[in-house]
């Protein structure tokens, strides 16, 4: 027999429940960022939810430009001879890099989402 309180009582716990995983999901999300590095140091930082177009200029005139777009960083031009950066996929996952080998640039995700694949991996 189910009384009328304790469905009152379900009905908050489960609120409460929601509230905490949708609280938790967006606070990680917000925590979310691009660490750009440029010869080991960190030169500048950007928030994975604002959508952005970024030049790195470096001393010798070399340049990456990257973007981010829902969530995901991308580097979508660069100076370097090679251009292994530009060709790599996307990142979006927790720790994931493109590195510029001879621009010396690095582009890491912080705090982002873990990556699935680790995750089985694991
Ligand atoms: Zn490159």
């Amino acid at each position: 027999m189910v009384k009328k309180n304790d469905l009152i009582l379900i009905g908050v716990i489960l609120i409460i429940g929601i509230g905490a995983l949708l609280f938790m999901y967006l606070n990680n999300e917000a925590g979310s960022k691009v660490s750009v590095q440029m010869n080991g140091e960190e030169i500048i930082t950007f928030d994975l939810d604002e959508d952005i177009t970024y030049t790195i200029e470096g001393d010798n005139g070399a340049w990456n430009t990257f973007t981010i777009k829902d969530g995901h960083v991308d580097m979508i031009d660069a100076s370097c001879p090679d251009k292994i950066c530009v060709n790599h996929k996307d990142i979006h996952y927790d720790h994931e890099t493109i590195t510029c080998l001879p621009n010396q640039v690095l582009l890491e995700i912080i705090g982002g989402e873990e990556n699935p694949i680790d995750s089985i991996a694991n």
